[in-house]
């Protein structure tokens, strides 16, 4: 029976979890992934010939926490950050985590330690960082985070792949990642990411999205796992980046509440969304068009982007100090975007960024 299932939760540990879960996704707002891990915020940086080290990336995270306390705290509900940034202070010697709070955003970190190879398979892969996981999330919570985020990785490519091996294994690790958040008090953020390279068509890709999804939930359920303390973090249903036929942002809203229809409990709260290459404007549309879909939706379906809410605020600021208001602006436009498309209200081209159009895709993204 359920109840006995979940006996070993203790009451409060599920009403905090609980509790978490439903903030984050509170109507209006979303998620700022800025956890790029040093190789990939490099990258990001590299575009704006800014030299990865450790004072840019603490200047460039500290632009970010330091917008305007009014406005972003309007549409910004939590920050997942990665290990580096966690630790570190602004200028005046104020911890991240207290410029977050302050703006009523709850931290957030990636546990994760990124994407191996499966072995035997086909250029398929799972995701490591189980071993130490229970002490760390321990630690983390004791810093100041709330929830944690896991990313796994599957491909699509003819009928074949995802495999059902790479499908098994990716659920399993999601889960046990999950259970070993809850039991310290973290609430996972579960994310199976089906890339979005290929040719497959829209059709395609809401096929394995349903069976991904529908294998994560049954790992789920068999690691006990609090639905009602967890957050999913999908992709969106699109045709693949290489497919010739394009989908319309209502083709792909339907195909993507139809997926999550079928394979997603109404117990979870919020479904948030990776934006997965999209132009920051796309992602902004395709939102939009999701929270439009008539018909069943009984979770909150909002945003934990990274590169949409980031492209034109890298690009604004280009390193330079007096460009950092003119990047924040950047940042409250796409927030304001994002944070109007989880409820169905954003009207397309209404809001216009530096990077808005620019495709923010990179194959075989790693993060
Ligand atoms: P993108 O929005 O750039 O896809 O990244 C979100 C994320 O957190 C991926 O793990």
């Amino acid at each position: 029976m359920i109840a006995e299932k979940y006996a070993k939760a203790e009451p409060e540990l599920k009403a905090e979890l609980k509790k978490i879960a439903e903030q984050i996704v509170a109507p209006g707002k979303g998620i700022l992934a800025a956890d790029e891990s040093t190789a990939t915020i490099g990258k990001r940086l590299q575009d704006i010939n800014v030299e990865n080290n450790e004072a840019n990336r603490k200047a460039y995270r500290q632009l970010l926490f330091t917008t305007a306390k009014d406005v972003i705290t309007n549409h910004i509900s939590g920050v997942i950050l990665f290990h580096e940034t966690l630790y570190q202070s602004s200028d005046d010697g104020k911890p991240f985590v207290e410029l977050l709070k302050e703006r009523n955003i709850t931290p957030g970190i990636k546990v994760d330690k990124g994407v191996v190879p499966l072995f035997g398979t086909d250029d398929e892969c799972t995701t490591q960082g189980l071993d130490d996981l229970q002490a760390r999330c321990i630690q983390y919570k004791k810093d100041g985070c709330h929830f944690a985020k896991w990313r796994c990785v599957l491909k699509i490519k003819g009928k074949t792949h995802p495999s059902r091996l790479a499908i098994l294994e990716n659920a399993n690790v999601l889960a046990r990642y999950a259970s070993i958040c809850q039991s310290a008090r973290i609430v996972p953020i579960v994310e199976p990411e089906i890339l979005p390279d290929g040719d497959h068509d829209l059709a395609r890709c809401q096929e394995v999205t349903e069976e991904v999804l529908a294998a994560v939930y049954k790992a789920l359920n068999d690691h006990h796992v609090y639905l009602e303390g967890t957050l999913l973090k999908p992709n969106m249903v699109t045709p693949g980046q290489s497919c010739p036929k394009k989908a319309s942002p209502a083709e792909i809203a339907v195909a993507t509440v139809t997926a999550l229809q079928r394979t997603v409990p109404p117990a979870v709260p919020g479904i948030t969304f990776l934006s997965g290459g999209q132009s920051e404007e796309e992602a902004s549309v395709n939102l939009d068009a999701i929270n439009k879909v008539p018909g069943k939706k009984p979770w909150a379906l909002t945003f934990s982007y990274g590169r949409a809410l980031q492209a034109s605020v890298l690009r604004a600021w280009s390193g330079k100090a007096d460009q950092i208001a003119a990047a924040q602006d950047e940042l409250i436009k796409r927030a304001k975007a994002n944070g109007l498309a989880c409820q169905g209200k954003y009207a397309a081209g209404s809001i216009v960024s530096k990077a808005a159009d620019v495709s923010l895709h990179v194959k075989a993204h790693a993060y």
